[in-house]
């Protein structure tokens, strides 16, 4: 759902000021192609942009047009994500009477002044208050976001606000480390000097302090910044996206994977509604994947899950031995120390992130594609 109600200063997703008009045009278009949709899946996920900032009239129609295409709700995960200034009473019950079972709140932090470094539009009151009305309302199943890592923050910040954070109503937390997309207002802050990005060693110190505390706090990590509460509160949707499963995309700038073509529509709302009105195709660039390539980037993303990739798993779902398809890149990782073989009893079984390898998860992604 690309609208917002205004940009933050870190953000590279496509998104664009929300306008009534535009949104109410473009929910219709998105509506005609979800009732396309054969069948039903077992996740279905709204995220944006920020799909709370719809008018509730429109929220609901795009909910209700979704509902029957999902599985049966004790099968099926039905996510949207919100934001906490645009979510309201209204709107919550809005989306519990439309079958959601997992709200991800785009907290991002509790502090203040990170909020307002980040360029967000809530505070750290209005974000405790909108995941609590969300859980007294009755949602049971509730994710927040968090960055570290900003500029100027210090470990013993960070240490308090994970803790604080995972003594909230929550289910699932996922934790990123703050990044400089090109063309975001903070690459410009750091390329003129007037921010200074923290070293690489406190953004690791602090991410290591997040795995201690969250685990203290009964979260079970299950990707590398994925963190759960025991009793299946994993996100299923992305897990399956980490099984390089296929997905459909709807909307401008969404990506679909299908029989092994990764196609991305065209980013932008007013030329996704014209193309669907004149019938034309909607996809903006695709790429047919080889099977090799598949299988490696099956590699690349299933290794990121704590569980890492098992090679029986592997075989089945790509037809490759990882060991026969690259060798020489899983020798690299094990003597550098970022993976070990897991095994059952002498045999080998699989491979998974050490230590080191969360870390320098995406050095071991890059070398397994
Ligand atoms: S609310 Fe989310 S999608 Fe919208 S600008 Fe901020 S980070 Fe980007």
């Amino acid at each position: 759902m690309p609208f917002c109600k205004r940009k933050c200063l870190y953000c590279d997703f496509y998104s664009i000021p929300y306008d009534h008009r535009l949104s109410r045009e473009y929910i219709e278009v998105i509506i005609s192609q979800i009732k396309r949709l054969p069948g039903r899946f077992t996740t279905v996920y709204i995220g944006g942009g920020t799909p709370t900032v719809l008018d509730p009239e429109l929220l609901k129609s795009v909910l209700k047009a979704l509902k029957p295409k999902l599985a049966a709700r004790s099968e099926g995960e039905f996510t949207v994500e919100a934001n906490p200034e645009s979510l309201d009473d209204r709107r919550i019950k809005i989306l519990l009477d439309s079958g959601v079972n997992r709200l991800s709140i785009g907290v991002q932090s509790i502090r203040d002044v990170k909020l307002k470094k980040l360029g967000r539009l809530h505070n750290a009151k209005k974000a405790r208050e909108s995941v609590y009305l969300a859980a007294k309302r009755g949602f049971s199943n509730i994710s927040i976001d968090l960055i570290f890592g900003v500029w100027g923050e210090r470990p013993e910040d960070w240490k308090r606000e994970v803790e604080e954070a995972s003594v909230l109503p929550v289910k699932h937390i996922s934790c990123y480390s703050l990044t400089y997309e090109k063309g975001t207002p903070l690459l410009t802050a750091i390329l003129n000097k007037t921010i200074q990005p923290i070293e690489d060693d406190l953004a690791s110190e602090m991410y290591e302090m997040a795995i201690d505390l969250l685990a203290g706090g009964g979260f079970r990590q299950y990707e590398i910044s994925n963190f759960a509460k025991r009793g299946g509160y994993e996100c299923r949707h992305n897990i399956s996206y980490w099984e390089n499963n296929h997905y459909t995309g709807i909307g401008a700038s969404a990506v679909s994977y299908i029989s092994g073509v990764r196609a991305k529509n065209v980013s932008s709302v007013p030329e996704y509604i014209k193309r669907h009105k004149d019938g034309v195709s909607l996809i903006d660039s695709n790429e047919k994947l080889s099977s090799v390539r598949r299988a490696k980037e099956t590699a690349a993303i299933k290794i990121r899950t704590s569980d890492g990739i098992d090679f029986k798993w592997f075989r089945d779902k790509t037809g490759y031995d990882l060991l026969k398809l690259d060798r020489d890149a899983v020798t690299d990782l094990l003597s550098k120390d970022f993976i070990r073989y897991k095994r059952e009893g002498a045999r080998l079984t699989g491979v998974a992130l050490k230590h080191r390898g969360y870390l320098f998860c995406d050095t071991v992604s890059a070398a397994l594609l």
